[in-house]
């Protein structure tokens, strides 16, 4: 058996009197603490600073000639802060910021029934108190995990009170993280007389509607006698971690978690449930042999001493049940499959999977929240999340049709209870306006989703024109062999549905890109295989990083998705800023290369480097990959997150079959295909695409051939006339103008499309010329020299 800790056994024999022991970590109030704080808050209530002011005399020693912190003081602290203190602080608080982020409530609205909605939005608090522990007890990281996901939330005011050191401000530490998470207001006030404070406000403090973050007894105590006055988060208690552990996890590893939790308090309770007495009495020894060495060991042993327990059974299920009874603030699965034991955990405030996610990540840097439910409240709570930080504004509307149809019944339900006038009052909504005029002015339009009402319905100018080259399709004709099964497709092609997933267009295209077929998906031209993709990625609320300029789908997609559109600027047209693409950590990250409108190609290095450290998938577009040189098609189903895109629409000549395709890894390409369902693509465009695979690669060689060398003489021309374009690696040129529409204008009344480009980053105005046999690239040279000069 081992002695470090107040209990140990198995599991199975445990009486239910020591198990409910083992689960009863309430803190018996004390009666002087609720006396003392009453005493503070009454204080505080009528005097208001001047009570801050004496208290701080009184229970610290210290006169204070102001309460508030100057905003110059946090900023200096901050400057002055150890750079690799800072560094990690600041990567706390950029993943705290995007978790919050993408767990942000979101505003939803139903027609209940026909006429009758009903809708809710949530609303930020005007204001937020953060309160700090001082002295020994400064803890930085719960700054940020208060104050972010506050401002995260929208509150636009978030202030921060922490007790004073002996030099009259909070500590440094606790200034610079006030300062890092965007605090707007610092005041140094400790203890219940922060909290009264900040819930009834001062001549100095204005009240705030929420006040979170960890302190002591007072603080706690004074949270709970204000919360009729303000909101407040649950009570936070001592730490507390139950491990469960099978063969696979490794003693010294528990052994850590366990230290790690129990060196935060003497009343921090600890329990671990090993697979077999053998591994239990294993961790123990190890336990043991760390402890010697440990700084806080003290501290440790006696939290192990009064409330840990090394338990064993062989049963997972029972180890997963004593874990929902007990209700722990942190659960450790060290397990070989965690996610199977997940479905059946509940009551926990927050799960580690796997011995290699240590608690400690959570505490500080995996951006999920450490303020969690902590005595068993995690039965009934949970931990602090921008939930905490807004209100939700419910509203209904009822037409008058949906009126009448409700009034009967309700003043029904109005005259049982014995309220008349709420009766009358819905008889009279019901009669509305005459019928006639009700039926035409209370049909209620369908709502559309709420992404959906700032998104213009996408309309490029596609009025013919005798020269078009604004679309970038092949203008060098058709591809033969494809033509000619275009006019002899068998009658069946038409009567039946095609195939569901185009299983023999995936072989050719595989055979063509290098790869298995079923690492090839095929979508109605790439466009749907991109919308697919990214829908098959994100979650609506998602970010959707990508460079700008780029495809201008990009963002239209994002909105149709219900997603977050995050351009990334790119100041230099030449190349993309893949660091602040990485920065924003988006669920898919997309990129074109060639890009559209600009042409130009990617790096390999930095796509790989994208590739590497993106944060979920990355899309790759190639839809111009076969005028330029490389290409990572045949290589993406080697890189889990990689999709790569791809369109017989350029340089195939086959825009009209609609015909685009995916490469990713098999497991991919079957996401992409759940996310767009069946029977996308044509069977008569199949069959056709096919062919064009079997017996056209020459054709397109050729033609890509000479739309190389169109590309390089337009270009050429171009310079000579003094008309400055990027270099492409595609099958069109961007040219800068002062006035891309004007510009555009003017060429198409001299027979020629372009399509203009407003305001491109980076660029500005440019209008984007698809390259033709030289032929038409002479009268487009011509029609743009005339624009360009008028
Ligand atoms: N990606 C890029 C970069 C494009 O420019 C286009 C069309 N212009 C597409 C994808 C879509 O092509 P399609 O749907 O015809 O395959």
């Amino acid at each position: 058996m081992n002695e470090l800790f107040s209990y140990c056994g198995c599991l199975d024999h445990l009486t239910p009197g020591a198990a409910a022991q083992l689960a009863d970590r309430s803190t018996e109030g004390d009666a002087a603490v609720r006396e003392t704080t009453a005493a503070i808050i009454r204080r505080v209530r009528t005097e208001g600073d001047g009570a801050l002011l004496e208290l701080a005399v009184e229970l610290d020693g210290l006169t204070l000639r102001r309460l508030s912190v100057p905003r110059e003081l946090r900023v200096r602290a901050l400057a002055s802060l150890d750079a690799s203190v800072r560094d990690s602080l600041e990567h706390a608080a950029a993943n705290i910021e995007s978790v919050h982020r993408a767990f942000l409530p979101r505003a939803s609205e139903l027609e209940v029934q026909p006429g009758v909605f009903v809708g809710r939005r949530p609303d930020p608090l005007d204001s937020v108190g953060v309160y700090a522990p001082g002295g020994r007890a400064a803890y930085p990281s719960s700054v940020l995990m208060g104050a972010v996901p506050a401002r995260v939330a929208g509150v636009p005011r978030v202030i921060l009170c922490s007790p004073p050191g002996p030099n009259g401000v909070p500590s440094d530490i606790v200034l610079a993280a006030a300062e890092l998470a965007g605090v707007g207001e610092v005041y140094a006030i400790g203890g219940a007389g922060a909290i009264a404070a900040m819930a009834y406000g001062t001549s100095s403090i204005a009240p705030v509607r929420r006040i979170v973050g960890p302190g002591n007894a007072y603080v706690a105590e004074a949270k709970l006698q204000l919360s009729g006055i303000t909101g407040i988060d649950s009570p936070a208690g001592p730490s507390e971690l139950l491990v469960i552990a099978d063969e696979s996890a490794s003693s010294e590893s528990i052994a850590r978690e366990v230290l790690a939790q129990a060196e935060h308090d003497p009343r921090a309770a600890v329990v671990v449930i090993a697979h077999s007495q053998r591994a239990a009495m294993e961790i123990g020894r190890t336990l043991q042999a760390l402890l010697a060495t440990e700084p806080r060991r003290a501290i440790i042993a006696e939290s192990l001493a009064t409330r840990g327990a090394l338990l064993w059974s062989e049963s997972l299920e029972r180890a997963i049940a004593f874990s929902n009874e007990y209700a722990p603030e942190h659960l450790l699965l060290a397990l070989r499959d965690p996610d199977v034991a997940l479905e059946g955990i509940r009551n926990a405030g927050t799960v580690f999977l796997g011995d290699t996610s240590s608690v400690a990540f959570g505490d500080y840097m995996t951006g999920a929240n450490h303020v969690l439910p902590t005595g068993g409240l995690a039965r009934s709570y949970s931990g602090l999340s921008t939930i905490d930080f807004v209100r939700w504004t419910t509203y209904q509307r009822v037409s008058a049709a949906a009126a009448s149809d409700l009034a009967p019944g309700v003043a029904t339900l109005a005259e049982a209870e014995g309220l008349p006038a709420h009766a009358a009052a819905a008889r009279r909504a019901g009669q509305g306006t005459d019928t006639r005029a009700r039926e035409r002015t209370e049909r209620f339009a369908p709502r559309e989703r709420a992404t959906l009402r700032s998104l213009s319905l996408y309309e490029p100018n596609r009025a013919p024109c005798a020269i078009d080259l604004s679309d970038n399709t092949n203008r060098w004709g058709a591809p033969p062999a494809a033509e000619r099964m275009l006019r002899n497709v068998e009658g069946e092609r038409i009567t039946r549905y095609p195939s569901v997933y185009t299983p023999e267009l995936k072989r050719a295209l595989a055979e063509y890109a290098g790869v298995r077929g079923e690492e090839i998906a095929v979508g109605c031209g790439s466009d749907d295989v991109l919308d697919s993709a990214i829908r098959a990625f994100a979650e609506p609320g998602d970010a959707l990083a990508f460079p700008d300029p780029t495809f201008g789908m990009l963002p239209l997609w994002a909105r149709m998705n219900g997603l977050v559109a995050a351009p990334v600027p790119t100041p230099d047209p030449h190349a993309i800023d893949i660091d602040a693409l990485l920065a924003v950590r988006a669920r898919v990250t997309y990129i074109c290369s060639p890009n559209n409108p600009t042409g130009l190609a990617l790096s390999r290095s930095d796509i790989q480097r994208l590739i590497q450290n993106a944060a979920g998938i990355v899309i790759l577009d190639e839809a111009y990959a076969e005028f330029a040189s490389g290409g990572w098609l045949a290589e993406a189903p080697s890189h889990p997150r990689l999709i790569v895109t791809r369109t017989m629409s350029k340089a195939f000549g086959l825009a009209g079959l609609r015909i685009g395709y995916a490469a990713g890894s098999a497991s991919t390409i079957t996401q992409i295909e759940k996310a767009r369902g069946p029977y996308m693509v044509s069977g008569l465009a199949e069959r056709v695409a096919i062919e064009a695979l079997r017996n056209d690669l020459e054709w397109v060689r050729t033609h890509i051939a000479a739309a190389k060398e169109s590309r390089t003489r337009f270009k050429a021309e171009l310079d000579a006339a003094g008309i400055p374009s990027l270099s492409s690696d595609a099958n069109f040129v961007l040219v800068p103008v002062a006035d891309a529409s004007a510009v555009a204008m003017h060429m198409r009344t001299a027979g020629v499309a372009v399509r203009p480009f407003p305001r491109l980053c980076g660029i500005g105005d440019g209008v984007r010329i698809t390259v033709a046999p030289w032929q038409t690239m002479e009268t487009a040279l011509q029609a743009l020299r005339s624009a360009v000069r008028s």
